[in-house]
């Protein structure tokens, strides 16, 4: 029976907010708070209305701002707060957490407003002060980050001896009907697949340039999709937990359409993040681009197909070779009827439900901060699979990767 702080009201906030809404033996009373309080009251309203549960209620919060957290943490007095508000937000939300004695989940690396690089050197720094707090901090509890991380925890616990190459799959195989949306917040969502591509290949990383390569994986119950290297923030923790990764890597799909936007959005500048006047005062582009952009949390109705996200593993077990893959499936019309919003929303939400779940309970608690891959995979993956993310495992099938001999 605990208070829990959630902070953003976007597509994972909602999702967040109705899973652990569903399971009140854990989550006892809940603050919904973000930037637009009338986003955390629908949230709350649908929830009433649906789930019958009224231990939530709601605040307006500017999260960029300590002296404010701390003055809404201390009149709340949750135990953990789950971030999922933007990973601009991570530093001043851990600080709050440390200045009111608050553990810490989160479902993205901190990234500079001004300098679209995300890394966890930042929040890395912190480990110390959560340590001699005596406070736990989570980080990057979504899917990926997040269930990918523990997916491998779980092969290197139970399926390997030396893992040695790692690939994450990432397929969205669903169709929004609109020209052109991201599937979460489209600032975020652009700062990170246009960046240049990155892998980890024997101790060091190896750039690319924006989907540089490219290969047809296929995907379960999919087929066959286009998809590109990209880099993804996963790899940074993952190489230094299981340091017998030779090599690293991380794709996912995109559409022609998609692409094609994506590089008209850049070469007309639409993509900056540096401010140009318009009509007398600053303004940055890709956020002028977001206000136009489809909301993310909005674009379920009509949303069908799935999507596919998994690890794929080979590596020596006894001495002998295996290869491993586990993966989830999520249909976007399933997390939809259950939410209200798309599968992409839910497959970073549930996760992060499960993560706060685990720590309140117990199992995932050490002063410190951690990546999710540092914990018992066990009751986790348990508890995915019971909250809507069902998972399923294949040993020693083809894994379509070309491995070097
Ligand atoms: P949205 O943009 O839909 O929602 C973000 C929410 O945070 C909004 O409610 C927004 O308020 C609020 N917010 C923004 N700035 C502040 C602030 N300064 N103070 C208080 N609240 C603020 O994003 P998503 O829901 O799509 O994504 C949420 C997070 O999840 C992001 O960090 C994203 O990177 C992460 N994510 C992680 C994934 C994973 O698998 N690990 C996958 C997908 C997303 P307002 O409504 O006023 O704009």
């Amino acid at each position: 029976m605990s208070r829990i702080m959630i902070i953003g009201a976007g597509g994972v906030g909602r999702v967040v907010a109705f899973k652990c809404a569903q399971d009140p033996a854990v989550f006892s009373e809940i603050l919904l708070a973000s930037r637009t309080v009338s986003k955390c009251d629908r949230i709350a309203d649908d929830i009433k209305i649906q789930l019958g549960y009224n231990a939530m209620s709601t605040a307006k919060v500017d999260a960029d701002n300590v002296p404010e957290l701390v003055q809404l943490i201390n009149h709340f007095k949750p135990k953990l707060i789950i971030n999922v508000a933007l990973p601009y937000q991570d530093l001043t939300i851990m600080e709050a957490c440390l200045q009111t004695g608050v553990h810490y989940l989160d479902t993205a690396n901190y990234e500079p407003k001004d300098e679209a690089k995300f890394e966890y050197s930042w929040q890395w720094a912190y480990r110390e002060r959560f340590k001699e707090a005596n406070l736990t901090a989570i980080l990057g509890c979504g899917f990926d980050p997040g269930v990918t991380g523990v997916f491998t925890a779980y092969a290197a616990k139970h399926y390997f001896d030396e893992m040695i190459y790692l690939d994450i799959i990432d397929a969205n195989a669903g169709s929004h009907g609109k020209a052109f949306a991201t599937n979460f917040n489209p600032e975020i969502n652009i700062r990170e697949v246009t960046q240049k591509g990155k892998y980890w290949e024997n101790g060091d990383w190896v750039m690319t340039e924006p989907h540089e390569i490219k290969m047809d994986i296929d995907y379960p119950n999919i087929g066959p999709k286009s998809s590109y290297l990209i880099y993804h923030e996963e790899l940074e923790s993952l190489v230094q937990n299981f340091p017998t990764l030779e090599r690293a890597r991380f794709w996912m799909t995109f559409s022609e359409e998609y692409l094609t936007h994506l590089r008209v959005i850049q070469n007309i500048g639409m993509a900056n993040i540096e401010p140009v006047m318009f009509q007398g005062r600053e303004i940055i582009p890709l956020e002028f681009l977001k206000a136009v952009l489809p909301d993310p949390g909005e674009l379920g109705e009509n949303y069908t197909g799935q999507t596919s996200i998994g690890v794929r593993i080979r590596g020596k077990k006894d001495g002998n070779w295996v290869n491993y893959y586990i993966w989830n499936n999520c249909q976007h019309a399933d997390a939809y009827k259950e939410t209200g919003t798309q599968g992409v929303s839910y497959t970073t939400g549930v996760p992060a439900m499960v993560g706060a779940k685990m720590f309140l309970t117990g199992q995932w608690s050490k002063p410190g901060v951690y990546n999710v891959e540092e914990f018992n995979p066990d009751p986790f993956l348990e508890a995915l699979g019971l909250a809507g993310l069902p998972w399923h495992e294949q040993v020693n099938g083809n894994l379509q990767f070309d491995y070097p001999a």
